[in-house]
């Protein structure tokens, strides 16, 4: 299949937006990552997603909508959280686990009797929504198992071949995916931490929002994923990945006495000079929103270093920066040692 990489304009949203109606696969920017749409309603749809990442068919995918009236059908009840979450992240990178409605494939939702829904914030999303009509389903536009893309150039490296159309709207804002909080039970549950925090979510509710303790632990063997995200190794460059948690001296003589071929230094602004091996940053140290902004490009950055080690200094685990955490932290299989 011949992949093409369109400006975003007028007659690219028409198209993107009539390969969705016919039951075909789109990628295009969001505010969160470059994400993979298919119509939500059409299985056979939904299938070549699944396909065109090589992604395990249990990991349910999220829902897109462009406006309040479109949950009608898609979910079977709208949950007095989930008003005032929307109303308060809404649209935005916010994706709440609520229970499904009849329209939904269950394709979609691998089977689940729930569906992740999001609005979006960014407006080539919402121009294409408009234009087809269609509530699409779409996670990340990488190969399962890679660093989400942020930006058209690696969405290519991963898709050319597998989807006829990439719209390119220039590098995504957040740079890592959407909170994915469950909004009916007793408390309300993250998922997947993202951009909106745990406290800002409290804030809105006010009540407590669990964590669920998949997010920043390794699962146990034979415990049931509630979020089937959380199985897998996940956003990892090709290169092992280590992270090493204490402070900054003690990283640098760890990495001194580790240096050799192909070993690199993941750090924060400002350190690359002072370490031994080639160093590449991911941020400022302590901000969560610029480390989120850079991580996945930057995994992808040290693919095409040819690095083979890695050593990353670790994120801070609250905020934003939870978020940081539990994709690094994927991306390293868990290897986390303190130095
Ligand atoms: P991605 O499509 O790459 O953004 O990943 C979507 C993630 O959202 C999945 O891996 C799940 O963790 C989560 N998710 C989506 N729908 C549901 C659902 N119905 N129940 C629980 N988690 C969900
Ligand atoms: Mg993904």
């Amino acid at each position: 299949m011949n992949t093409q990489v369109l400006p975003v304009n007028e007659e690219s949203i028409a198209l993107a937006a009539k390969l969705l109606q016919q039951g075909e696969l789109v990628a295009l920017p969001t505010e969160t990552v470059y994400g993979i749409a298919a119509d939500a309603r059409n299985g056979e749809a939904v299938k070549k997603i699944f396909e065109a990442k090589g992604r395990p068919q249990d990991n349910p995918l999220i829902v897109h909508i462009c406006g309040m009236e479109m949950l009608h059908g898609i979910v079977s009840e709208v949950p007095e959280r989930a008003k005032k979450l929307a109303a308060a992240f809404w649209p935005g990178p916010l994706t709440m686990v609520m229970p499904r409605g009849p329209e939904v494939s269950e394709v979609t939702c691998a089977g689940l009797d729930t569906v992740g829904v999001r609005m979006p914030s960014h407006p080539v999303v919402q121009a294409v929504i408009k234009a087809s009509g269609v509530a699409f389903a779409a996670p990340s536009a990488n190969l399962s198992g890679k660093p989400s893309p942020t930006n058209a150039q690696d969405t290519f490296v991963d898709m050319d071949g597998r989807l006829p159309l990439i719209l390119d709207g220039g590098e995504s804002a957040v740079g890592v995916e959407s909170t994915v909080v469950a909004v009916t039970g007793e408390h309300p549950m993250i998922l997947r931490p993202g951009y909106v925090t745990k406290e800002q979510m409290e804030a809105v509710l006010g009540e407590e929002v669990l964590v669920n303790h998949a997010i920043l632990e390794k699962l146990k063997d034979g415990e049931v994923a509630r979020s089937p995200g959380m199985k897998y190794k996940h956003y990892a460059p090709k290169a092992d990945v280590t992270i090493l948690k204490g402070s900054f001296d003690a990283y640098r003589d760890y990495i001194t006495a580790h240096a050799g071929d192909g070993v690199w230094a993941l750090c924060f602004d400002g350190e690359e000079a002072q370490l031994p091996v080639p160093a590449i940053s991911y941020g400022k140290e302590g901000d969560g929103i610029s480390e989120a902004h850079n991580l996945f490009t930057v995994l992808r950055e040290l693919d095409r270093k040819g690095a083979k080690t890695v050593y990353a200094r670790c994120p801070l685990s609250d905020g934003v920066s939870m978020a940081v955490y539990n994709r690094l932290i994927r991306a390293a299989a868990f290897r986390v040692v303190e130095v």
